[in-house]
């Protein structure tokens, strides 16, 4: 069986320095305590623009986020590239309400679109669906409510922007992936991504949906998707992630007097993230998988539905990847195995990367187990390093 943690190779592209901030930065991140201060100080750079950038960006900032612009995370994609791992370039902002707001995001996704036909290190695009449009019409939409003529105007702009940026995906040649938020935005953003997969995934899959396996109704869903497939002749894309949203999503229902989404227990999730891979796999003619994962046992299990099925390591049809700063054993060594392999690089300033970096600084204390790997892991890679001084 292939190792996954061998850490010569997985730290190969970062120097001493860098793994002396990780292994500051996930000994803090480990404390619950600490990433309660993280979040509740980010609120206040939020509301009363407190400066933290002195705090956060040569720290969590510079291991998580490859920089403000596209250009700048050239850098960091170039080493990771030397290793065979590729970049999805990931613009952050913060939403906005404004239509002429939405459409500078809007020129920026488009600018990122245009630059993943540009370098082969960058195997897709990305972008949050949310940024394309206000919030009240999404969950207005997606819970079926009618809309003011004003509100269906915003609507139709949103539904413009993303077939811009799906034809757009198709100009430069590679695929682009829509990422899933939190579960009230869901269905008018299922519906349009099917729409967009139904005009482009003829041929390949350009439109990627994201399922979060932490959804009790995704797998359901997913058999809707190859049923989708078999009727319309297309090939459907999908980002599978566990899903980024848990304690909101129960707190919400709990709130709105609805059961929650997600699944009760860790098991079930993963269980239905690995179901879903296995399913995938079985349809790879039709199906084509990003695996978004930190989870070693959802790696493995994937290698193992594609040997099972005779695919080669590095099937087209099938992508691995991990965040940036994140689990770079499973990166470094899936990719060093041929697996085709890229890592989300999030880009872009720090008051709208603020969220993404308390999101990974909570999911990283939560999963203590994991932050402890990470942590051991380092520590051994730096021992490693002075032992050959
Ligand atoms: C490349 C990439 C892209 C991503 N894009 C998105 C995106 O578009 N949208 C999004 O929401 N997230 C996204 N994520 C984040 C992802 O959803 C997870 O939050 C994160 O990857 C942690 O899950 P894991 O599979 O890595 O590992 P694990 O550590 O094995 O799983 C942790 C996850 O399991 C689930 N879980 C934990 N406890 C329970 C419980 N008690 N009951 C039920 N479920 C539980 C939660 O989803 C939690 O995040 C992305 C992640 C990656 C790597």
């Amino acid at each position: 069986m292939l190792d996954l943690n061998n850490i010569e190779i997985a730290f190969k592209t970062r120097s001493d320095r860098e793994l002396k901030n990780a292994k500051f930065l996930f000994s803090v991140i480990k404390s619950p305590f600490m990433v309660r201060i993280l979040g509740f100080m980010s609120n206040l750079a939020l509301k009363i623009r407190l400066p933290v950038s002195w705090a956060v960006k040569p720290t969590l900032y510079r291991h998580f986020v490859g920089g403000e612009t596209i250009e700048e995370c050239f850098p960091a994609m170039n080493k990771m590239m030397a290793e065979n791992v590729k970049s999805v370039l990931d613009f952050s902002i913060e939403a906005v309400e404004k239509e002429a707001e939405i459409d500078k995001t809007f020129q920026e996704l488009k600018h990122s679109v245009i630059n993943s036909g540009k370098h082969e290190a960058i195997p897709f695009s990305v972008f949050k669906p949310t940024a394309l449009t206000t919030h009240s019409v999404l969950k207005k939409v997606s819970s079926g409510e009618p809309l003011t003529p004003e509100e269906q105007i915003s609507h139709n702009n949103f539904l413009q922007r993303i077939d811009a940026l799906c034809a757009e995906a198709v100009k430069a040649g590679k695929p682009i992936m829509i990422d899933a938020e939190d579960y009230w935005f869901q269905k008018a953003i299922d519906d349009v991504t099917e729409d967009m997969m139904l005009k482009y995934n003829r041929k390949t899959a350009v439109v990627y949906a994201t399922l979060q396996m932490y959804r009790n109704d995704r797998l359901d869903y997913l058999q809707h998707l190859i049923e989708l497939s078999k009727r319309n002749s297309i090939i459907i894309g999908i980002k599978y992630v566990r899903g980024a949203y848990m304690e909101k999503e129960r707190a919400r229902a709990l709130d709105g007097g609805y059961p929650s989404p997600v699944y009760p227990a860790k098991k079930d999730t993963d269980d239905a993230f690995n179901e879903a891979l296995r399913i995938s796999v079985e349809n790879h003619e039709r199906i084509h998988v990003f695996c978004g994962t930190h989870n070693e046992e959802s790696i493995l299990a994937l290698m193992k539905y594609m040997r099972d099925k005779g695919l080669p390591n590095n099937c087209p049809a099938i992508y691995m990847a991990q965040l940036y700063g994140m689990s770079d054993n499973l990166s470094f060594n899936t990719a060093k195995a041929g697996y085709n392999v890229a890592k989300y690089l999030p880009y872009g300033k720090i008051r709208n990367v603020l969220p993404y970096l308390v999101r990974r600084a909570e999911e990283n204390s939560a999963i203590a187990g994991q932050t402890t790997r990470e942590l051991i892991m380092l520590k051994q890679e730096l021992k490693r390093r002075k032992s050959l001084k």
